[in-house]
């Protein structure tokens, strides 16, 4: 199927940075706020610890959002157009960076209670860009005509030290998946599980059971700390007839990555030995290849485009750049005790631009 032509990529990247509110621990040590969110300018600022009336570094981003944002907003400013501009056939990746603990899962789902069905409206409130974005797609198939057929499937997997996991598939099977590479199905996993879902239940019921599935490790930073990335997708075909006469029909496919990435803090701060040490090793490999691909999309002109360094990069391949839109989430923490890893974060988030 061929896709319409869409704008340059450089206008297709969109760039959030979003800073967590302080958290108890953070209160407990006596920690100050070093990060400051203007939103009228889009700017972060960012105070040396201890000089609360230096000069700033400041960094300005499509969109930031302070201690106080609300899911709803974020959903509606970053992921909203994304995806229904996959519900028009066109690909499109949402992905959370930043240091572990710092609001990649808030922002992408949310806390656990609000994914219950039967929680409280305000828990609701609380529901990340996944589970919203599940109720946009199957609200958008329930209004649309109904000469329009939907095919919606889900996949989800994870890569752990470079290897790819199939996160539905039967455990038993944990072998780990091989990136293919077809004239006309492009970049694929192998034996990767996609399954059919007709309804918001059937399809959260199968992102809850491939969370399930995630491998943990334990940091010194954070017990549920994810040491791998995790990608859930989201195919929607539609098969709309022609009213010409041919009985011919249009079809439109896209697909929406939505990527948890595995924690961006340096190896030191965790205390990272052995097995801990090739997953850092592992984690940072696919990072900076991710950041590399993103900065030669953007600055456009570049005839190579890194995708091969990493399976993360690869798999993304046809989801990133061209016809595609990404929107990169940067979380931050506002506390000076973070101050490197929040400054790292800003520069990765800063050549995304
Ligand atoms: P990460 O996935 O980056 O490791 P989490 O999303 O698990 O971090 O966030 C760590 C903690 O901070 C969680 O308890 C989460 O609920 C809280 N948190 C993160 N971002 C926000 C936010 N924007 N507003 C309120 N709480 C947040
Ligand atoms: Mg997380």
């Amino acid at each position: 199927n061929n896709k319409p032509a869409k704008p340059a990529t450089a206008e297709c990247v969109k760039v959030m940075v979003r800073t967590r509110p302080m958290n108890q621990k953070e209160f407990d040590r006596g920690s100050t706020r070093v990060v400051q969110v203007e939103s009228t300018t889009s700017q972060i600022q960012l105070f040396k610890p201890g000089e609360p009336e230096g000069v700033p570094r400041s960094f300005t981003f499509d969109v930031v959002y302070g201690e106080d944002s609300q899911q709803q907003a974020v959903y509606d400013e970053c992921a909203f157009g994304l995806v229904e501009s996959v519900l028009e056939g066109y690909n499109g990746t949402m992905f959370a960076y930043g240091q572990t603990g710092c609001g990649k899962t808030h922002t992408m789902m949310g806390p656990a209670a609000s994914l219950d069905p039967s929680c409280s409206p305000e828990m609701q409130e609380l529901r990340g860009i996944i589970p919203r974005a599940v109720r946009h797609i199957f609200s958008f198939i329930d209004a649309a005509d109904k000469g329009i057929k939907f095919l919606v499937r889900c996949s989800y997997l994870e890569i752990y030290n470079e290897n790819i996991l199939d996160l539905l598939g039967a455990r038993k099977e944990q072998e780990h998946l091989q990136i293919k590479e077809d004239p006309n199905k492009g970049i694929f996993v192998k034996d990767l599980t996609t399954v059919i879902v007709k309804s918001v239940p059937e399809l959260e019921k199968m992102l809850f059971a491939g969370m399930k599935n995630r491998k943990v490790g334990e940091t010194a930073m954070n017990k549920d700390s994810s040491r791998s990335h995790s990608i859930f997708t989201i195919y929607i075909e539609t098969a709309e007839d022609l009213k010409d006469g041919t009985g011919k029909q249009k079809i439109k496919a896209g697909k929406l990555n939505l990527v948890d990435l595995a924690g961006s803090e340096r190896q030191s701060k965790t205390q990272a030995t052995g097995a801990r040490l090739d997953e850092a090793k592992a984690i940072n490999l696919s990072l900076s290849a991710l950041g590399n691909v993103i900065k030669a999309l953007v600055d456009g002109g570049s005839s190579h485009v890194p995708y091969r360094d990493s399976k993360l990069t690869r798999l993304l391949q046809d989801s990133l750049g061209g016809n595609t839109k990404t929107v990169m989430v940067a979380a931050l923490s506002p506390a000076d005790y973070n101050y490197d890893e929040t400054l790292s974060t800003l520069h990765y988030a800063n050549r995304a631009k």
